[in-house]
């Protein structure tokens, strides 16, 4: 690993599933009209970010009725589907142990987010873990020999911008949306291209 010392890898929409959590969520809640995880995924606008345009609905209604869930809704979350995979592949070159695998993610508005997080990481990652960041600021932690791993062109972008490495993992809502299903392959491939692997 001569270049890369630090991998920084975020949660939601990376490790966890946000999507299909919050559409589950949002339909009890009447937010939203029922739909499918398969229907949601396929009328999905390729490359857009933002969950409420999938739905057409304001970013305060989503947010103001997620918000109102509390930190059990941010605890209870599936892990992605290539959680595991992903979680294992940058676990051996970076051991989290040593603090080279650190998870970094940003908390919503609600604070009881932040706390659901952390619990999240006791039950899917390893009961005590404690190698994470939680911080809106991601950019702040970047320089030469940090790489953040997120599904956020803006965060990635915002990363590069400050001096840090970055990997966009391929989902249907970023920019490599056409990669999606191939996403472990992909970021294996560019942290390699980065000497991390
Ligand atoms: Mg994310």
């Amino acid at each position: 690993m001569p270049n890369i010392d630090t991998v920084f890898v975020d949660l939601d929409g990376v490790l966890v599933d946000f999507v299909d959590s919050a559409r589950r969520a949002l339909i009890a809640k009447g937010v939203i009209e029922p739909i499918s995880h398969e229907d949601m995924m396929a009328k999905w606008p390729r490359g857009n970010f933002e969950f409420h345009d999938v739905f057409n609905v304001p970013e305060g209604k989503v947010w103001g009725a997620l918000d109102r869930l509390g930190e059990d809704f941010w605890a209870e979350m599936e892990p992605t589907a290539d959680f595991r995979e992903l979680w294992s592949m940058l676990s051996i070159p970076f051991r989290s142990d040593n603090g080279h695998i650190v998870v970094c993610t940003s908390p919503s508005k609600d604070p009881g987010s932040a706390a659901g997080k952390i619990r999240w990481m006791e039950r899917h990652i390893s009961k005590g873990f404690r190698a994470f960041i939680v911080t809106p600021v991601k950019h702040m932690l970047a320089r030469p020999g940090a790489v953040l791993v997120d599904d956020s062109d803006e965060k990635v972008n915002k990363f590069r911008e400050h001096g840090g490495q970055a990997i966009l993992v391929p989902r249907l809502w970023n920019s490599d949306h056409k990669f999606a299903d191939n996403a472990v392959q992909v970021v294996k491939a560019e942290l390699r291209k980065l000497g991390g692997w």
